[in-house]
């Protein structure tokens, strides 16, 4: 479309948002972007993408990555609707926890679609952690009470591992989100078992190497679009 000189442009953007975006179109210095306010940054970003300046599209990027803590589900839609696939990703992982309300209104029909595929490859994952061991096994092996090294056979079968499955399962809450915090979840499991069993702490760590595989395992949401 040619615009004849001298014809008066109405442009949707407010004055402060083509403002910051004339200033990476041109020699001076850049503004700085930590000082804006979310709805601010997210306009200038969606400014950014419409009329492709390159300088600010960057650093636009950078600053809602950084946002995504406070507003997963906000940065998400921005990504998916340019289709920006390290923010879709980085955010859509935040999002896993967030109400299903929230999504049908945020997310066009066919990207929803997908983000249900993810959620439920997250559910999967989940429902593999309660797998891991039963939680009435019994050992017979690993008292802390062992003289020098190895492990040495108890006179009572062990009856921590029920009280370390009960404390993991029951921090996870059967909430997919709960692995994000799946670090905390292990250390807190750890410093309940204390010295208690040896054989135990090995099944830990190995239980905790398991979801951190599995985590990885996960498609991320851009697989799914
Ligand atoms: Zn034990």
């Amino acid at each position: 479309m040619s615009i004849p000189p001298n014809q008066i442009v109405i442009l949707p953007e407010s004055g402060t948002i083509l403002e910051l975006l004339l200033q990476y179109m041109y020699h001076q210095p850049q503004p700085d972007l930590s000082l804006l306010d979310f709805d601010t940054l997210i306009a200038l970003g969606e400014a950014a993408e419409k009329y492709q300046v390159y300088s600010a599209l960057e650093i636009c990027r950078v600053y809602l990555s950084l946002s995504i803590p406070d507003h997963p589900l906000r940065v998400l839609s921005f990504a998916l609707k340019h289709n920006r696939t390290s923010l879709i990703d980085e955010a859509a992982k935040e999002t896993i926890g967030e109400p299903l309300e929230g999504l049908i209104s945020a997310l066009q029909p066919h990207h929803f679609v997908a983000w249900v595929k993810y959620h439920r490859a997250w559910m999967d994952t989940l429902s593999k952690v309660y797998q891991f061991r039963d939680p009435l096994l019994r050992h017979w092996e690993g008292s802390k009470d062992a003289d020098g090294p190895g492990t040495k056979l108890m006179v009572n079968p062990c009856e921590v591992w029920a009280e370390l499955w009960g404390t993991v399962a029951h921090q996870l809450q059967g909430k997919p989100e709960m692995l994000l915090q799946i670090d905390e979840v292990f250390r807190q499991t750890r410093e309940l078992l204390g010295l208690r069993c040896r054989a135990c702490e090995r099944l830990i760590v190995d239980w905790q190497a398991e979801v951190e595989w599995g985590l990885e395992k996960i498609p991320k949401l851009s697989t799914y679009l």
